[in-house]
C-alpha cells in the first residue's frame, strides 16, 4: 500500500530528487521502517512509456528547465543552455544511463596524497577509503545486478565491441572486456529479464533489463507502505528554525501551488547543479550565503570527467548501434602514471550514438565534406568514449544566475574551464583511441568534442575539515545536523570511473547511518 503523509507530519524524512542517490536512499530508508516523502520535479515514466527515438526520448525525459553557462569549455559554446544531460523524472538520470558500474581504484579515494598538490587544482582526500567502502560496494553491485561481480556472467560483445577489442589487443592492452554493467546477462536468479540487445539503453530500457531506480527501488520502497513519492513537485526552498535546524521544504506541486512539507531530516539529491542551487536559493538572514555554506564551498569544485569520443570508419559495416550502448571497456589507462604527462587515469568505453544524435554531436557547428562524408559512413563506424579523472578547481562552480525559471527562481549558472591536466589527459586518450581503430584497419579515425555533461559531480563535496567542504563522511552537512547531501554533488574527487555505482553505495551507507542515528535520537 502506497503511503500518504500529512504536510504537517514533521516525523518524516524528506528526500529531494529520486535518481541514483535519492531513489536508492528512499527505498533503503523505507525498508528499515523510516517514513519518507520523496519530492520529484519530474513525472513518472515506466518501460512501456519509453520511446526508442533519440530526440523524442530526450524531450520526454531530459531536464530542460533554464540553465546558463560560462567559462572556456567547448560545451558553453556548443550548448549554452544545456550544460548537462540530466533527467527530470522519477528515477532521475538512471533512466537515461548506460549502466557502466565500476568501483573506484583504491588510491582514488586519496587523490591529494597520491598525486600531491597540483597547481590550480583543489584536490582533497575523501574522508573515507576503499576498505570502508568495500562492503557497501558489494551491496550496490547486488542491488544493481552488476555483471562480472558475484556470480553474474559478462554480457556478450556486439560488433562495436569486437572491433574495439581487436584493436585494443593489437595495441597490447590487457584489461579488455565487456565490462561491469548493471544490465542483466541471464534470465536466472533475477527479477529483471536478460538484455535483448536492442541498443536503446540511453532512451530508457523498454525491457527493464538495465537497472533504473524508476522501476526497481521506487516501487520496492512504495510497497513497504513507508514511502510516498510526490511527482511533479519542484522544491523551491529549504526552511529552518531559529536554532538553525531545517524544518521542511517549500515546493510547487503538480498544479503549481506552493506547499510546505514539514520534515525531521531533509536529504538533498537533486544532482550536482540543482542541489547547490537549492542551498543557495535557500539563503536567509541567519545563513545569508545560503544553507550549509559557512565554508563558501557550496557550488565550487564542479567536476564532469574528462571526456570526448573517438570514432573509426571501416570499409565494411559495423552497425555499432546494435546491442548494448556501452558494454566494452579498456582499463589499462586508468592507472595513475605521471610519466604520461598527467596525474590520474582514464577508461575507454564503447559508445554508439543513433544517427540523429551523431549528426548533432559529431562536431557541432561543422559543415563541409569532412563532416558529411563521416555521416555518409555511419553504417561503417565504430565508436568509443573517454572517461577520465578531471581536476577539481574552486573556480569551476555553480552560482545563481540572473535568469529565472518558470517559478521565478534564480537558475544555476555553470562555469567551467579545463585544467591543463584535463587537456593533457584528453589528448593522450584521443591518440590512444585512434590508435585502437588504426590497428584494425580503419580508413579514417577522428576525435569528437565532449557532449553536454552526463557525469556531474562535486559541488557539495565531502571533507574531513568543515572549512574544506560542505558535508562530512556521512553526507551530513557540516553546518546543519539534520540536512544531508545524498547525490553525486558530495564527491570529493571524481576518479576515472563512471560514478553511479559509487553514488548508490554511498546512498545505501547513508541510509544505514541515518536510520541508526534516528533510532538513537541524535538527529
Ligand atoms: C546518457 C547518460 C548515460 C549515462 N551512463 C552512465 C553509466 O553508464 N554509468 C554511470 O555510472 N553513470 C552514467 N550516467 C550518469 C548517471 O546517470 C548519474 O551519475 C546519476 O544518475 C546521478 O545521480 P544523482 O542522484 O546525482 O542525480 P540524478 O539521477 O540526476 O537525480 C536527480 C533528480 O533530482 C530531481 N530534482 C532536481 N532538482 C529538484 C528539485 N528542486 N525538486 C525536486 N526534484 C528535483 C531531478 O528531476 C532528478 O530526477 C549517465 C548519464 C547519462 C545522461
Ligand atoms: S540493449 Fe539491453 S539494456 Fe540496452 S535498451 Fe536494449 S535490452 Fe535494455
Amino acid at each position: 500500500m502506497v503511503a500518504k503523509f500529512d504536510l504537517t507530519d514533521d516525523s518524516v524524512v524528506v528526500i529531494i530528487g529520486t535518481g541514483a542517490g535519492g531513489g536508492v536512499l528512499a527505498n533503503e530508508l523505507a525498508q528499515k521502517g523510516v517514513k519518507v516523502v520523496a519530492l520529484e520535479a519530474g513525472g513518472r515514466y515506466l518501460p512501456e512509456d519509453y520511446i526508442n527515438d533519440e530526440w523524442e526520448s530526450f524531450s520526454q525525459l531530459a531536464w530542460l528547465d533554464a540553465r546558463t553557462t560560462s567559462g572556456s569549455w567547448r560545451v558553453a559554446k556548443d550548448f549554452g543552455g544545456l550544460p548537462a544531460w540530466i533527467v527530470k523524472a522519477v528515477g532521475g538520470t538512471t533512466t537515461h544511463w548506460a549502466g557502466a558500474s565500476l568501483r573506484f581504484q583504491d588510491h582514488e579515494w586519496k587523490a591529494l596524497t597520491t598525486y600531491g598538490a597540483v597547481e590550480g587544482a583543489s584536490l582533497l582526500d575523501w574522508p573515507i577509503d576503499a576498505a570502508e567502502m568495500a562492503p557497501w560496494y558489494e551491496k550496490a553491485e547486488d542491488k544493481l545486478g552488476v555483471t562480472r561481480t558475484g556470480n553474474r556472467p559478462g554480457l556478450p560483445g556486439n560488433n562495436n565491441y569486437k572491433v574495439f577489442e581487436k584493436g585494443a589487443l593489437a595495441l597490447g592492452y590487457k584489461e579488455v572486456s565487456t565490462g561491469r554493467m548493471a544490465i542483466e546477462s541471464s534470465n536466472e536468479n533475477s527479477s529483471r529479464i536478460a538484455c535483448q540487445q536492442t541498443g536503446f539503453c540511453f532512451q530508457g530500457c523498454k525491457w527493464g533489463a538495465k537497472w533504473s531506480a524508476a522501476y526497481t527501488d521506487i516501487p520496492e520502497g512504495e510497497a513497504t507502505g513507508n514511502l510516498e513519492v510526490r511527482e511533479r513537485s519542484h522544491v523551491a526552498k529549504i526552511l529552518h528554525n531559529d536554532e538553525g535546524k531545517v524544518t521542511g521544504v517549500e515546493y510547487f506541486d503538480a498544479e503549481g501551488n506552493l506547499q510546505f512539507q514539514a520534515a525531521r531530516i531533509v536529504c538533498l539529491a537533486g544532482n550536482t547543479f540543482e542541489s547547490p542551487r537549492l542551498l543557495l536559493n535557500s539563503a536567509s538572514s541567519m545563513f545569508p550565503n545560503g544553507l550549509a555554506n559557512s565554508s563558501d564551498q557550496v557550488g565550487r569544485n564542479y567536476m564532469r570527467h574528462t571526456t570526448g569520443s573517438v570514432y573509426g570508419i571501416f570499409d565494411k559495416p559495423v552497425k555499432m548501434w546494435r546491442g548494448t550502448t556501452m558494454a566494452g571497456i579498456v582499463q589499462d589507462e586508468a592507472r595513475h602514471d605521471p610519466s604520461r604527462g598527467f596525474v590520474g587515469g582514464y577508461e575507454l568505453e564503447t559508445l554508439a550514438l543513433g544517427l540523429p544524435f551523431m549528426a548533432a554531436f559529431l562536431n557541432p557547428g561543422a559543415w563541409g565534406r569532412g563532416f558529411t562524408t563521416a555521416l555518409d559512413h555511419y553504417e561503417n563506424m565504430a565508436g568509443m568514449w573517454i572517461v577520465g579523472e578531471d581536476m577539481p578547481q574552486s573556480t569551476n562552480r555553480v552560482t545563481l544566475s540572473d535568469a529565472t525559471d518558470q517559478y521565478g527562481l534564480k537558475v544555476a549558472n555553470v562555469h567551467f574551464d579545463d585544467h591543463p591536466n584535463d587537456v593533457a589527459m584528453r589528448n593522450h586518450a584521443y591518440k590512444q583511441g585512434m590508435a585502437i581503430y588504426d590497428a584494425v584497419g580503419a580508413t579514417r579515425s577522428f576525435p569528437t568534442p565532449p557532449y553536454p555533461s552526463t557525469h556531474n559531480l562535486g559541488t557539495n563535496r565531502m571533507s574531513e575539515r568543515p572549512e574544506d567542504g560542505v558535508c562530512n563522511k556521512w553526507g551530513q552537512t557540516h553546518d546543519i545536523a539534520n540536512l544531508f547531501i545524498s547525490d553525486g554533488s558530495q564527491f570529493t574527487t571524481g576518479a576515472a570511473e563512471n560514478p553511479t555505482l559509487t553514488i548508490v553505495a554511498l546512498a545505501i551507507r547513508q541510509a544505514d547511518h541515518i536510520a541508526r542515528e534516528m533510532a538513537a535520537g541524535t538527529i
